[in-house]
């Protein structure tokens, strides 16, 4: 929709994402951040499925009428937040903060199955660590004890609050200044 909408900006407005609160003002998703692209955002507004919080200073017009592009914006209706992160290599990652869990670790990084897959071992939270390529390649088809390589701590399936505690440590790279009141505002209180 909205083909006639021209930025009035021709700033790359892909860089304009909207960060999407629930009804209750706190992001809809962490991880990933719950970010819309402007026209995703723009859509919402007119479907009347949005209230703008926050706006940036580019706008879009048409011949009719000009907005700015949303940098906030809220639900009307309340959606029930997920209890369970996606399994996806971030959130693997993060569960693990980063670190190889054999040897500790911080760069290339991978992912290891404990029980190999060659053994039957499955895809999923609690068989796959966060692993350097270093070990990975080390510990190879063996199971853990054979190669002698306990993992620093045993795999499990997060919930969203064991994630979001650690990606506090981890922040994105991004963030507008206008999403900062929605984010991280519980580490404010416990400071
Ligand atoms: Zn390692």
């Amino acid at each position: 929709m909205n083909t006639e909408l021209k930025l009035s900006s021709e700033k790359h407005p892909e860089s304009c994402p909207a960060l999407v609160l629930n009804a209750d003002f706190r992001p809809l998703s962490y991880y990933p951040l719950s970010l819309w692209s402007w026209q995703d955002a723009i859509k919402a507004v007119f479907l009347d499925r949005v209230n703008i919080v926050s706006s940036y200073n580019k706008s879009v017009h048409s011949p009719s009428f000009e907005i700015k592009l949303p940098s906030v914006v809220s639900l009307k209706n309340y959606v029930k937040p997920p209890q369970w992160p996606a399994f996806t290599r971030f959130n693997l990652f993060l569960r693990d903060r980063f670190n190889c869990q054999y040897c500790g670790e911080a760069s290339d990084l991978t992912f290891d199955h404990l029980l190999p897959r060659s053994k039957g071992g499955l895809t999923t939270w609690d068989n796959v660590v966060t692993a350097c390529s270093k070990c990975n390649l080390k510990k190879s088809n063996h199971l853990y004890h054979e190669a002698n390589m306990k993992p620093l701590q045993w795999p499990y399936k997060p919930n969203v609050h064991e994630l979001h505690k650690n990606g506090r440590l981890f922040p994105p790279n991004y963030l507008h200044d206008s999403w900062m009141d929605y984010l991280y505002w519980d580490s404010e209180l416990e400071a």
